[in-house]
């Protein structure tokens, strides 16, 4: 949800709007300028019904960014970083980088959003009260004022990743004091709202309502993925929390020397040792010139490895990141994920004293979960 186009930004956070946000803006334009206003107040003309659900759709789009900047707000008051704001099809998206740390921020950040929405649906029904006779402003205002309570009720069905399910996780986290439980509670009751959404969606859709069905369906395999996809993220981060390099990386890492041939290399390293990872060290053994693995070797033709050597295949010096033994492990994720590589050499004053992996990373945890720790 990272691309999309800067529309400026608030309190240092940039604001996005993703490409799929276009296909909404442009669905709830038409379907306002061709059927409600025209139902509600006819006789006007099409650029008049046109302008008015355009500038509605514009201001819905404006509505959905307030709640997320509810969310931001928070966050930023209890000290968490905000990535990023993005518009996309199914509504917002603030990117905010942790988890909170008590169950307080928890809840004032969770319920931050649909607050600012309830607000704005009540403001704009105050604005419906008040000049109802001038159509042209009241009945955008009524559409505006219910599609905000809606975002603000939808919101809080109490699922995660959805506020609703943030707030439960924050009560039963507080009660219990244990965010694990809590977390697989509501990821549950995620799960159950989304599937819940995709039944009544599919049956919406083949009792002859296409398009409210198949949107309904869809929201609720977005909601199912995003459940999922939040919660092996939030086990990773809880059994990685607090743990440093030193404790997961391999000490012992084989090296080879740079000038030796990949069939030579393969014989009496690869085999012997079972390593996926070598080091590449100069003709002394001494100075690393680079990283060769397993699967740079085997991404060439057999017959060529005779004729390769280890420095004509390996990742050169120069372009690998490298890790620090004392980083926390979720740092050292990062750096792997920003460089988008497998494994990173770690160092100590220009020396390698070890390597991580993401296997190393799978199996610690695996490791851990088995022992009970
Ligand atoms: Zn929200």
């Amino acid at each position: 949800m990272n691309s999309g186009i800067s529309i400026g930004k608030i309190w240092g956070i940039p604001l996005r709007l993703h490409i799929s946000w276009f296909i909404i803006f442009v669905l709830v334009a038409w379907s306002l300028a061709v059927g409600y206003f025209p139902l509600e107040t006819p006789g006007l003309s099409q650029s008049v019904y046109w302008l008015l659900g355009a500038v509605t759709s514009l201001l819905f789009g404006a509505s959905v960014l307030a709640h997320e900047l509810g969310h931001s707000y928070m966050a930023l008051r209890y000290k968490v970083p905000v990535n990023s704001v993005t518009l996309f099809i199914f509504g917002g998206l603030a990117q905010i980088e942790q988890e909170p740390t008590t169950p307080k921020a928890e809840f004032q950040i969770a319920v931050a959003g649909p607050l600012v929405s309830l607000i704005l649906g009540l403001v704009f029904a105050a604005i419906w009260l008040l000049i109802k006779p001038l159509e042209v402003i009241s009945l955008p205002s009524i559409w505006l004022a219910r599609m905000n309570l809606i975002l603000a009720g939808f919101n809080m069905i109490p699922g995660f990743p959805l506020d609703g399910g943030r707030v439960l996780r924050s009560v039963i986290w507080k009660a219990n004091n244990n965010l694990q439980k809590a977390t697989k509670v509501t990821a549950l009751t995620g799960q159950i709202f989304a599937f819940g959404f995709i039944a009544v969606g599919v049956f919406i859709l083949f009792s002859g309502d296409f398009f409210n069905g198949l949107w309904l369906a869809f929201i609720g395999w977005f909601l199912q993925n995003a459940a999922a996809a939040n919660v092996s993220q939030f086990t990773l981060k809880e059994s990685l929390r607090g743990v440093h390099v030193s404790s997961v990386m391999q000490r012992n890492i084989p090296s080879v020397s740079w000038s030796k041939k990949l069939d030579c290399i393969v014989e009496e390293d690869v085999i012997p040792s079972g390593g996926r990872v070598f080091l590449v060290t100069d003709g002394n053994g001494i100075s690393l010139r680079g990283l060769l693995t397993l699967r740079h070797v085997t991404a060439i033709p057999r017959k060529r490895w005779p004729e390769l050597t280890a420095q004509e295949v390996m990742i050169p010096r120069a372009n690998f990141v490298t890790v620090d033994p004392d980083m926390q492990m979720l740092d050292a994720l990062r750096v792997m994920d920003d460089a988008n590589v497998a494994q990173v050499p770690v160092m100590v004053d220009g020396q390698v004293v070890g390597i991580l992996t993401r296997e190393d990373v799978t199996h610690y945890i695996r490791m851990r979960a088995e022992i009970g720790m």
